[in-house]
């Protein structure tokens, strides 16, 4: 029996970068629980495979799909102001888009910073401040951001990445010290190394998949299904009066040296 505490159904949720990868499975995860999704992402094709996808986990009902550029403060804009004129202000934003680029240090390309900073970093606060003007007048709203184990340990040769995805659990925590009173909560999870689009090359390395088990306690990737419970439970009740923290969900990688 499912308990009125963690209860999600009807509610509207956002997701960026949701045409594949962990914002996919985290849209999906999020219907499957009843919510009213809204996909996002640029690809006009793997929107429209996810759209499938996410109709299917729910109750077969068409999703919508909004297509803008997150690293575009005025095409944010626009985007957000068409989707609530059509389908109202969402109840929960998930920050989920992001991109990776690597090289050493003294190698990486300035262009690069920008496009990591911008497309990792100012997403978030250009998506948020769109949607949480509206969750604030109505009086209520969650806001998730997908951060990384690389808020909190560094790796070589990325670390813009590692830099963003630590001034977006700052980012979270500033958000919630401003929105609380607007009976809005703003959390980040962190999530661990999942096989995904975005680590393709990594995943076919041996030596980088003998790491990833050696580093994790549980001893393996993580499977992208496994983060949608603590998602669930975030833009649930039951989280109430949980805002400002960052959850890792990495199999224990961040416990331990
Ligand atoms: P993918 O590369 O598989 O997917 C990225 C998604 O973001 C796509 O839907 C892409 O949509 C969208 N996106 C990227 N840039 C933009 C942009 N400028 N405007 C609009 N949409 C954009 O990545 P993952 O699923 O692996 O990662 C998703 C999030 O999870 C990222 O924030 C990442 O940092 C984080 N993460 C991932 C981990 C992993 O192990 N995979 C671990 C920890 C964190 P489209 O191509 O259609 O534009």
């Amino acid at each position: 029996m499912s308990s009125p505490l963690f209860d999600i159904t009807g509610r509207l949720a956002l997701v960026t970068g949701s045409s594949r990868g962990l914002g996919l499975a985290l849209a999906t995860g999020l219907a499957r629980h009843g919510a009213r999704v809204v996909l996002h992402g640029r690809n006009r094709e793997a929107l429209a495979r996810a759209r499938e996808q996410v109709a299917a986990a729910g109750d077969g009902a068409e999703v919508p799909a909004v297509s803008f550029d997150v690293t575009d403060a005025a095409a944010v804009r626009d985007g957000v102001t068409a989707l609530v004129a059509e389908q109202g202000v969402p109840d929960i934003l998930v920050n989920n888009a992001g991109i990776q680029r690597r090289a050493p240090f003294n190698d990486f390309d300035p262009r690069d910073w920008d496009d990591v900073v911008a497309a990792n970093l100012s997403s978030a606060f250009y998506v948020s401040q769109q949607v949480t003007r509206g969750m604030a007048e109505r009086g209520s709203g969650k806001v998730v951001n997908i951060g990384s184990v690389q808020s909190q340990l560094a790796r070589q040769t990325i670390a813009p990445y590692s830099a963003t995805k630590g001034g977006l659990v700052m980012l979270t925590k500033g958000m919630a010290a401003d929105l609380a009173r607007f009976n809005i909560q703003v959390n980040a999870i962190s999530p661990g190394y999942f096989a995904t689009e975005m680590n393709r090359a990594l995943v076919e390395d041996e030596d980088f998949t003998r790491w990833v088990v050696d580093r994790t306690p549980a001893r393996r990737w993580g499977r992208v299904e496994e983060l949608v419970g603590t998602l669930v439970y975030l833009c649930s009740d039951a989280a109430s009066f949980v805002s400002g923290q960052n959850v890792f969900v990495d199999g224990g990688m961040t416990a331990v040296v």
